[in-house]
């Protein structure tokens, strides 16, 4: 079963959306299934003190590496076993949520389906003790080029991503294959009934029931979008087929 271990400072924030819909329905089938490790259970005080001020002065506050180590630690740990893991028995990734990560795209999301789950680790303030990176492999990824005040909506993007993709998960199977970064092109436009509306027909080849034409219209349609809107995708979809690339 596909497993995600999320730790956080807010362990509230789990399921939640993840809770509904397909998600949430293949969470309760057991298709997937999620702990969350209150990393305020491994703080060392009375206080259950989680960050500290930076090294070398600064603003903001740094999560602490010896509590968030030992939290890492505990996730490896499958409450559903009555004997503990270890760490070296758990081949999950470990990822830390970071806007200094590498950026998240569907390849990485599908890579990270066929395999066993994934530990993840929520940032807070401004941002986790490097040395916990070092210390315990850590992989930083990214969801974008934008600062989030924490890695949980980060690790609800992702963990949302993953799921959808497992078996069973998604009713039609099928619509997977073309969705957008799929082959490496923005998906086309989406149309259904009425056929006008307010004064805006449904282009006229999807009703032509010609199979092979509405492909082909598909396709145009996507390369057209995929170069007006992504030139970064466009270059590498160009590079990757040789020959002339239909332009509309
Ligand atoms: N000082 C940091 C930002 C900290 S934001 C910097 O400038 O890089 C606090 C936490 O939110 C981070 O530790 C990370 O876990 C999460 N976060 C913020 N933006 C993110 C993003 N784009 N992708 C993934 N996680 C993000």
């Amino acid at each position: 079963m596909w497993r995600a271990s999320v730790l956080t400072i807010f362990p509230d924030m789990f399921p939640g959306p993840l809770g509904a819909s397909l998600a949430g329905k293949a969470l309760a089938n057991g298709a997937w299934s999620l702990d969350v490790v209150d990393i305020r259970g491994f703080a060392a005080d009375k206080h259950r003190t989680v960050d500290d001020t930076p090294a070398g002065g600064g603003p903001g506050m740094v999560m602490k590496a010896d509590v968030l180590g030992r939290a890492i630690d505990a996730a490896a740990q499958d409450p559903a076993q009555d004997m503990a893991q270890d760490m070296a028995q758990d081949t999950r990734p470990r990822l830390l949520m970071s806007p200094r990560g590498v950026p998240l795209t569907q390849a990485r999301v599908e890579a990270l389906t066929v395999g066993p789950g994934a530990v993840l680790v929520c940032g807070r303030f401004e941002g986790v003790d490097e040395r916990v990176i070092a210390a315990r492999g850590l992989e930083e990824v990214s969801i974008g080029d934008y600062v989030l005040s924490g890695g949980e909506i980060a690790a609800l993007a992702l963990i949302d991503a993953c799921v959808r993709l497992l078996p069973g998960v998604m009713g039609a199977q099928a619509s997977n294959a073309e969705e957008s970064f799929a082959d490496g092109l923005l998906e086309y436009p989406h149309y259904t009934r009425p056929q006008l509306w307010e004064g805006r027909p449904i282009p006229e080849v999807l009703l032509s029931g010609d199979h092979a034409k509405i492909a082909a219209w598909r396709r145009s349609e996507a390369e057209r979008l995929t170069r007006e809107r992504r030139a970064d995708l466009w270059e590498r979809y160009t590079a990757a087929r040789p020959g002339p690339v239909k332009s509309r």
